[in-house]
């Protein structure tokens, strides 16, 4: 055994030594989920920029990047494998997460949108229910948010958020249960939590190339199209997987701070990403917001409830950012929305190992008609009126190539680089035609909006309007 493999098994022991099932209670003995917790807490921890394939928990061994992530939460209670986002972009993916709804059904489409005043979300229901709400972001803080009865933005700084949001869960009345977002920035480009890691495999700190922890570097590769050899991606790869394990210990200390919180023994935890990252596997790009691919796609998703949910247990099926809260819901017994496009999995989560009909997943693409569809292993990309997104803030001329139809078989090709459309027809009727079912007669909220010229200008300074 070679001395990084080891090192990283034992981390793990440790990890899974140390947590988890030291939570208390047995699983529930009726295995019925539906309003089991009710009362309980809720913590929703996202990672901006999280990729699936970066965690430990979801079979990552090049470097140990997720040790508290995998022990706290991914492995602490349920993890799906193949969870998807409705966008590859943070406000669009995030608020799915609040309503329940595709972008279409809640109307932040694009970065910049805000939410329609009459739609129920998340912290607006849970406030309602008598919860204390409390948002904590390191992202998407210029957004209208409402429901929260305590709001507060880290300038990107997640150990600071971590902070305050410990200052915040002492003033908390014990009486009620409380509703938690913390929202970590660590793994978005450019990438610069990595340098508060002093050691990282792979990280050569003799690098001298164009990969470095500056936005205006990393931009410049791309609009000027600089060539990048083996050891730039290596340095680019070791810079994100830094960025990940430093926000892995951000996410360690949030989780330990909440142990002497209200009611500690009665909290749900959500842990999600809003979208993942292209680190150049297609169109020599990396970022998110232009990409279709399942690097940025699939997401991680776990749910936590100990004593409720068997730590360690994992689910195959395709499930949605939609799903989550009708879900939560579902688990705390308050009453969802008449309209949710997500489905509650709590039956999938009562009885993990009864394989359900399986079930498609969708993307959208801001207000054009680009779409995404996976079923099974078949992931259908759609471009109907072939229109090319320029992804890079100042370069016109680079646009993000997607094809009119691209299918990708992904039980083969997971990198998605063979384009099997013209061999399946059927198939790409099919699944056109599930596209089409799925968004017709959709509520568009999204059509009426613009984005307030300072907010514009902030989030083009950003890269975040770059397409
Ligand atoms: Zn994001």
């Amino acid at each position: 055994m070679s001395g990084s493999r080891a090192t990283l098994l034992s981390l793990l022991v440790l990890a899974a030594w140390g947590c988890g099932d030291d939570r208390g209670r047995e699983v529930r003995a009726d295995g019925r989920l539906a309003g089991a917790a009710h009362g309980w807490n809720v913590v929703l921890v996202s990672v901006d920029t999280q990729r699936v394939d970066r965690l430990g928990a979801y079979g990552y061994q090049r470097r140990v990047t997720s040790p508290r992530t995998d022990a706290l939460l991914l492995g602490a209670g349920a993890r799906f494998e193949r969870a998807m986002s409705p966008r590859g972009a943070t406000w669009p993916a995030m608020a799915t997460v609040l309503t329940g709804l595709y972008p279409t059904g809640h109307g932040v489409i694009r970065n910049g949108y805000g939410f329609p005043d009459d739609l129920p979300t998340l912290p607006r229901i849970l406030q309602a229910a008598g919860y204390q709400t409390g948002a904590f972001l390191n992202n998407m803080h210029k957004a209208n948010h409402s429901g929260w009865d305590e709001f507060y933005y880290g300038r990107g700084d997640d150990r600071r958020l971590v902070r305050k949001t410990h200052e915040w869960i002492r003033t908390l009345d014990r009486d009620r249960p409380f509703f938690l977002w913390a929202h970590f920035f660590g793994p978005h480009s450019p990438y610069h939590m990595a340098k508060l890691l002093e050691v990282m495999p792979g990280v050569d700190p003799e690098y001298d190339g164009p990969i470095k922890m500056g936005k205006v570097a990393l931009d410049r590769i791309l609009r000027e199209q600089i060539p990048l050899d083996e050891a730039d991606l290596e340095q680019l790869n070791a810079l994100y997987d830094a960025a990940v394990l430093a926000t892995d210990r951000n996410v360690g200390r949030l989780i330990d701070g909440l142990r002497t919180a209200p009611r500690a023994d009665r909290t749900l935890f959500v842990y999600t990403s809003d979208h993942g990252e292209e680190l150049y596997e297609h169109h020599d790009y990396f970022y998110h917001a232009c990409s279709v691919y399942q690097t940025v796609l699939h997401v991680p998703l776990a749910i936590v409830a100990p004593g409720l949910i068997a730590p360690g247990t994992v689910l195959e099926p395709v499930v949605e950012l939609a799903d989550v809260m009708p879900t939560l819901l579902d688990l705390i017994d308050v009453e969802a929305p008449a309209e949710q496009h997500g489905i509650s999995l709590v039956r999938l989560l009562e009885r993990p190992d009864a394989a359900g009909a399986s079930r498609a997943a969708f993307s959208e693409y801001d207000d054009t008609a680009i779409r995404t569809v996976l079923s099974d292993d078949w992931k259908l990309v759609l471009n109907p009126d072939e229109i090319e997104p320029q992804c890079v803030p100042g370069a016109p001329d680079f646009p993000f190539p997607i094809a009119r139809l691209e299918l990708y078989d992904l039980s083969t090709d997971p990198g998605e680089t063979r384009n099997l459309a013209d061999q399946h027809p059927d198939l790409v009727r099919k699944l056109e035609q599930l596209v089409e079912e799925r968004f017709a007669g959709m509520s568009d909220r999204g059509q009426d909006q613009e984005i307030p010229e300072e907010l514009r200008k902030e989030l083009e300074a950003l890269g975040y309007l770059a397409n």
